[in-house]
């Protein structure tokens, strides 16, 4: 069953995708996939330089998994003035960076100006960077916080020199699982809004799993699914999409080094 589906080339369905992902052999998915990518795009493969940048650990929030927030008043917590971010970038970019990713915890009291001036900041001081920024809750908790709606937040955003939104933050989308794991960080159907909206306004964004967490397989689907959903919308409107999908494993803290 499993190589017919695959050899069909038909879209898979919840049940379809539960079957392969069960008992699918790994060879013959790959060379599929393979088969896929050179049929888009031959042998020509695409890279960026990028410099990561997190700005504060400081964060509202405590997602079971995290290791990397504090609390304001926790040991460790910090904040990067914004010449501090912006001496970073030109940093990277003096190095060979085309490209900043910008994130950081969800801070309580951080201003609307202090992103969009590290947005300008960087926008002036490094004009070719492209800057990769904020993800959708840190997007959320900027908009909450000036009583803004998300699309006039973004467009400021935008127009201070925001050139793409990463894909944080994602989790597994699965309402059940956000309330287990992060039940007080705005859920699943709110990641999709800010990706949705950011898409209308031509944004192009990333899309990441966090795998290896109390999720099922089941969950994964779900949520590849969800995911899918959404590209189908953008690519319609043929504006802004989902550029890249990035699976992350989770990292017990006693491994990160
Ligand atoms: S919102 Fe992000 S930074 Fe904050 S606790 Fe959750 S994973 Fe960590």
């Amino acid at each position: 069953m499993e190589a017919q589906i695959l050899d069909s080339g038909a879209r898979l369905d919840f049940d379809c995708a539960m079957a392969l992902y069960e008992s699918a052999d790994l060879w013959h998915l790959g060379r599929l996939a393979e088969n896929y990518t050179l049929s888009r795009q031959g042998r020509q493969v695409y890279y960026s330089i990028n410099r990561h940048i997190n700005y504060t650990n400081v964060c509202r929030f405590q997602c079971r998994f995290c290791g990397f927030s504090r609390r304001p008043d926790q040991a460790g917590a910090y904040v990067m003035t914004v010449d501090e971010v912006v001496s970073q970038a030109r940093t990277a970019c003096g190095g060979g960076a085309c490209e900043v990713h910008i994130v950081g915890g969800v801070h309580p009291d951080l201003s609307f100006e202090y992103y969009k001036d590290i947005l300008a900041g960087i926008r002036q001081a490094c004009p070719n960077l492209h800057i990769k920024a904020f993800t959708a809750v840190e997007i959320i908790n900027i908009a909450e916080k000036r009583g803004a709606s998300l699309e006039d937040t973004l467009k400021e955003l935008m127009t201070a020199g925001l050139g793409a939104m990463p894909g944080g933050g994602a989790e597994i989308l699965d309402e059940r699982y956000f309330q287990r794991v992060c039940p007080n960080k705005p859920g699943p159907r709110q990641w999709l809004a800010v990706h949705a909206t950011a898409h209308r306004l031509g944004l192009m964004t990333n899309a990441t799993m966090l795998y290896g967490y109390q999720e099922t397989t089941a969950d994964r689907i779900r949520h590849l699914l969800r995911l899918r959903s959404l590209q189908d919308e953008s690519l319609q409107q043929g504006k802004g999409k989902f550029l890249c999908f990035v699976p992350l494993p989770y990292i017990p803290p006693k491994m990160i080094v």
